[in-house]
């Protein structure tokens, strides 16, 4: 045999020899998982997983290996642990998917759980809808979008959001600002890469990094720290691998907002490490008068992610944007061309419709907080008022509570809840949507009543 085939014989063996092992390992994982659900333990342990680096970085200079490959091979590993052991989770989703279920078989449902504003689009959306046709849009597009959407877009933001002139080169149109989150994280990092997130927090950050292959450190704030990040919190989980901040002000499921120094700080740290900054600013027309926009501090590094589905009411059409430097928007863009071609040109339209409208809900959904906050008092729920958002954050004043065991007894009198499992290391947090007004009268004293006979 010659040498290199000697060699190639060798790496094959190898090769084979570590994915039997990485059978192995996703089996233990597997087992791992089911005991701590058993014991009520979160998937992820930061601190296990600082043990096992800090093994791996003394191995590596034992064995003279280079250590940044080895850190990214271990994020590769913790991300197939934490998605074997994440499969039984109850979010909001799965929650709504259930309801929907009963709702086929006949069952009266109200719906506390599901992430959209129960009212209509602007009556603007009707007439586009109706144009469109004659208007000849329903062709192959652009992949970041209709220029006059794109154009409209850049000079809404200046005006409203920005003392920045913005211009169609610093925007891209996508289906959602789902898709949006999914562009900027699966463009601009790289797998073994880290980012920080925040939590509470909206699971598809997780979930979009867990699909890339990049290690997500989680910060965990709390009810009694008003749900704040500490800086030092933030500084403890950067390293050299970190990338990436993601930061959703007005927050779901807490509406929390940052107070305006622990902002400015975020954005500082940023800087100093080079970080990009995810901001999805999807709730910022919910917002109260303390609201800043990441837009605001003109980092360059910045990704800002907004939608109609949340602004106009637009949720079931698919359209939202980034706003960000065009060469963010360029890399952002051509992974978008890739899978989706271009958002469907009729819906921009439509939407660019609906952008002229200029419709204020936001009355509407802070009339309906209001709302929900007195009612969760009443029932002597414990929570923060919601800066923003549509959403409170709640959890009850008995010990040892469990959110997901409650939401699906609830389901069974007929209302939906999103248990905070969903969104992270919150087991007795639940929380529930700022719907119509009448219809959350009804849901929040089935609430309490099944809250009573359970625990009382
Ligand atoms: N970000 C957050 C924080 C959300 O809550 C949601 C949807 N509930 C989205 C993004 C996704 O919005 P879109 O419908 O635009 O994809």
């Amino acid at each position: 045999m010659s040498d290199i085939e000697e060699h190639r014989k060798k790496i094959e063996e190898i090769t084979l020899e570590m994915i039997k092992l990485l059978k192995t390992r996703t089996d233990v994982a597997k087992q791992i998982g089911d005991a701590k659900a058993s014991l009520g333990m979160t998937v992820t342990d930061e601190e296990r997983e600082d043990a096992l680096r800090n093994q791996v970085t003394k191995l590596c200079k034992e064995i003279d290996l280079d250590q940044s490959t080895a850190l990214k091979f271990l994020n590769f590993l913790f991300n197939e642990s934490v998605k074997v052991q994440s499969d039984n989770k109850q979010t909001h989703l799965s929650v709504f998917l259930k309801a929907k279920a009963l709702e086929e078989e006949g069952k009266k449902i109200i719906h506390l759980e599901v992430g959209e504003p129960d009212f209509q689009p602007p009556k603007e959306v009707k007439t586009a809808l109706e144009e469109v046709y004659d208007k000849g849009y329903g062709k192959y597009g652009p992949a970041k979008g209709i220029t006059e959407l794109r154009k409209a877009l850049a000079s809404w933001v200046s005006e409203y959001e920005s003392e920045t002139q913005y211009t169609e080169e610093n925007i891209l149109v996508c289906p959602g600002a789902r898709f949006a989150v999914y562009l900027a994280i699966t463009t601009l990092l790289n797998p073994g890469d880290e980012i920080i997130v925040i939590e509470p927090a909206w699971p598809a950050y997780k979930d979009c990094a867990l699909n890339a292959g990049i290690k997500v450190r989680t910060i965990k704030t709390t009810l009694e720290t008003k749900w704040e990040p500490s800086i030092e919190q933030i500084n403890n989980a950067i390293n050299e691998n970190t990338k990436m901040i993601i930061l959703n002000y007005p927050n779901n499921p807490t509406g929390k907002i940052l107070p305006k120094k622990i902002q400015d700080n975020i954005i500082e740290i940023a800087r100093e490490y080079d970080l990009y900054v995810l901001s999805d600013e999807i709730y910022s027309e919910y917002a109260n008068d303390d609201w800043k926009s990441v837009l605001l501090y003109g980092y360059e590094k910045s990704i800002i992610t907004k939608s109609f589905s949340k602004s106009h009411a637009m949720t079931g059409f698919r359209i939202g944007y980034a706003i960000a430097e065009p060469s963010i928007i360029e890399k952002m863009s051509k992974l978008q061309a890739l899978s989706l071609t271009n958002v469907s040109e009729p819906i921009q339209y439509v939407a660019l419709k609906a952008l002229a409208a200029d419709p204020d809900f936001t009355s509407i959904i802070k009339s309906r907080l209001k709302a929900l906050v007195e009612s969760a008092k009443d029932i002597g729920l414990e929570f923060i008022e919601p800066d923003g958002a549509m959403y409170l954050f709640a959890k009850t004043k008995h010990k040892n509570f469990d959110a997901t065991k409650f939401s699906e007894k609830l389901l069974e009198h007929g209302v939906a809840i999103a248990p905070g499992e969903g969104f992270g290391d919150y087991k007795e947090f639940f929380r529930i949507t700022a719907i119509d007004e009448t219809k959350l009268k009804e849901g929040m004293t089935i609430l309490d009543t099944v809250l009573k006979e359970s625990y009382e």
